[in-house]
Parts: structure tokens; C-alpha cells; sequence
């Protein structure tokens, strides 16, 4: 049976794929460890909270 691609989330709790999205560094993609606003560990550009 084929295996369905699916996109693999880095963290699937809570639900809401706009919660984690959001935490995505617009500056380098890096994914952040915790809910923005906050700053990028790799870079330090801010992540802002989602409105
Ligand atoms: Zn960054």
C-alpha cells in the first residue's frame, strides 16, 4: 500500500498549523523552540507573534 507523504510537522501538538508557522523565522527558516514573540537562536532576528 503506498505510504502517503505527508509533511512532516516539527511539533504536532496543539493542532493549528498557523500556530507553528508562525514561529518560523522569517530571516532563515530556522524553526523557533518556543511561541514568538521571541528571536531567532540562529540568527536573532525577531520572530513576531502571530496577530
Ligand atoms: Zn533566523
Amino acid at each position: 500500500m503506498p505510504y502517503r507523504g505527508r509533511v512532516a510537522a516539527p511539533d504536532d501538538e496543539g493542532g493549528d498549523p498557523a500556530c507553528w508557522s508562525s514561529r518560523v523565522c522569517p530571516e532563515c527558516g530556522l524553526f523557533a523552540v518556543e511561541d514568538p514573540p521571541t528571536v531567532c537562536e540562529r540568527c536573532g532576528e525577531a520572530i513576531p507573534a502571530p496577530p
